[in-house]
């Protein structure tokens, strides 16, 4: 059996960074470590993390009971940010560099006098992030549709995950009614590239592996891409769940995966199909 990997499958650039951070600081750190949130929707890596001692925490509540805490890539608000250093914790900043350009451009457009506009998900801690450094005023939606009477000055910024089109549709409506508009694209290729490429490999193969944690929404969402393409698709975080049944007559394979993924489960994975293949 043939089997194709998504040059694109894996870590992006800043969960990379974050991660390499996050294994340096626990192989380094003596003293008690914390990841506020889990560093990334990847149960295998976080479960190497806690072994090592760097153990992901929820609520800021809990911080006092740390000496060293590590911000995830979604970046946090500017006042919790604030009680972290208060309270005198080291704090190992892995807040994306795309992430963080977003929220000083928000920080810049509240400078300016702008009225900030902020196209995403306003539940999303990246979009909480970013809210904090844009004003009180600051409006979060998540389409075209939801901007009523956004005001005479305008800035806009954009959640990293967001696509292109719906940014070009509030655009649109923005300058329909203000006088003033400026944009910031703060979208991140990385995740558009991952669809594309893994839309192109599930168009060519009988079936394909979407590898990465039941719970990361881009992993799911490249999950249903390759379904709504109609071809068979497997969505799994490891090895052990292939099922020699899967890949039987099978002559070519795909395989994608999340931005949470680490490389070492994608090469067993594949090792796991060369191996079953053999055998089949
Ligand atoms: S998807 Fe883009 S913005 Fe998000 S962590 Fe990866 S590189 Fe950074």
């Amino acid at each position: 059996m043939e089997i194709l990997i998504a040059e694109t499958a894996g870590f992006c650039f800043g969960v990379k960074r974050a991660v390499d951070m996050a294994f340096k600081a626990a192989n380094s750190h003596s003293g008690k470590a914390a990841t506020l949130g889990p560093i990334i929707h990847n149960p295998q890596v976080i479960q190497k993390l806690a072994h090592r001692g760097l153990i992901p925490i929820e609520k800021i509540e809990d911080t006092h009971k740390f000496d060293l805490l590590l911000i995830r890539t979604h970046g946090i608000p500017q006042d919790i940010y604030k009680k972290i250093q208060e309270r005198g914790i080291n704090v190992i900043d892995a807040t994306c560099p795309f992430v963080k350009k977003a929220q000083e451009y928000a920080k810049l457009l509240k400078e300016e006098g702008y009225r900030v506009i902020i196209l995403g998900d306003r539940d999303h801690p990246e979009v909480k992030g970013i809210v904090s450094y844009a004003g009180a005023d600051t409006l979060v939606v998540k389409n075209a549709e939801e901007i009523k009477k956004p005001g005479r000055k305008v800035g806009i910024v954009v959640q990293t995950t967001q696509p292109l089109e719906r940014l070009k549709e509030v655009v649109s409506r923005v300058v329909e009614t203000a006088k003033e508009v400026k944009v910031y694209n703060t979208i991140c290729n990385s995740t558009a590239m991952r669809l594309r490429e893994t839309e192109e490999l599930a168009g060519e193969v009988e079936v394909m592996f979407v590898i990465g944690g039941k719970n990361s929404a881009n992993t799911k969402q490249l999950a249903r891409l390759c379904q709504r393409i109609g071809v068979r698709t497997y969505h799994i975080e490891t090895a052990d769940e292939i099922n020699t049944e899967w890949i039987k007559g099978i002559k070519k394979a795909g395989i994608t995966a999340g931005a949470s993924t680490p490389d070492w489960i994608i090469q067993e994975i594949r090792d796991r199909l060369e191996y079953l293949s053999s055998k089949d």
